[in-house]
């Protein structure tokens, strides 16, 4: 089955593409199409947030459309930023003023705790939609520490490997990321709906 992605990053059409091919599916990005979308994130969930965007790229392509959503929790602050994370700090803010924020809301916070998580959604050309959710917990530092990665990793310590996700390769994070897990589960409940699960 081929499957629209509906995103334009390719870091993440790659990596879409790796787990969701041992499905026997292939996807497709809106480039390949010629389709541009923008589709407004204003849900009070992830799966809302996901689910909308997925359902845009359907009903604009005809084609069964894959959409993720994501962001961090913390346990402290009652699940925020959670669906607000890429604008914690603003509309316009950048990586940098968002870490900045969550770290002065979390000074003298002793509870660390804090998760990735990542709803990812196939919206089918039949309406049928399926959903799966990957978490990652971790600790917030209060430090910045690392390089890669892209939005809160360097400020998220991941327990086991001791290192932040700004300090992982992208292949170690790839391997194990909220994203990764939410991807997998995806790819068991379709197996599921087409009674191979
Ligand atoms: P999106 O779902 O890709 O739009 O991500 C929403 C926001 O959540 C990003 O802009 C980041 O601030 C945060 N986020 C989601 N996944 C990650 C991650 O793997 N590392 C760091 N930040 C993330």
């Amino acid at each position: 089955m081929k499957v629209l992605a509906a995103t334009t990053n390719q870091g993440k059409i790659r990596e879409i593409s790796a787990i969701l091919a041992r499905a026997g599916i292939s996807i497709v990005s809106p480039d390949e199409l010629g389709l541009t979308l923008d589709v407004i994130e204003d849900g009070k969930t992830f799966e809302e947030n996901a689910i909308k965007k997925a359902a845009a790229f359907r009903d604009a392509s005809g084609m069964s459309a894959l959409a993720d959503d994501s962001g961090l929790c913390v346990n402290a602050l009652g699940g925020a930023p959670g669906v607000y994370s890429a604008r914690y700090a603003g509309d316009q803010a950048r990586d940098q003023d968002n870490i900045d924020l969550l770290l002065r809301r979390m000074a003298g916070i002793q509870d660390r705790g804090a998760r990735f998580v990542c709803v990812a959604v196939l919206a089918l050309t039949d309406g049928r939609i399926i959903t799966a959710r990957g978490e990652f917990e971790g600790l917030l530092l209060d430090t910045p520490r690392g390089t890669g990665g892209f939005g809160y990793d360097p400020i998220f310590l991941d327990p086991l490997t001791g290192k932040t996700f700004a300090e992982l390769s992208s292949e170690e994070k790839n391997r194990m990321s909220h994203r990764h897990r939410a991807l997998e589960a995806l790819r068991e409940a379709w197996l599921k709906v087409r009674g191979e699960g």
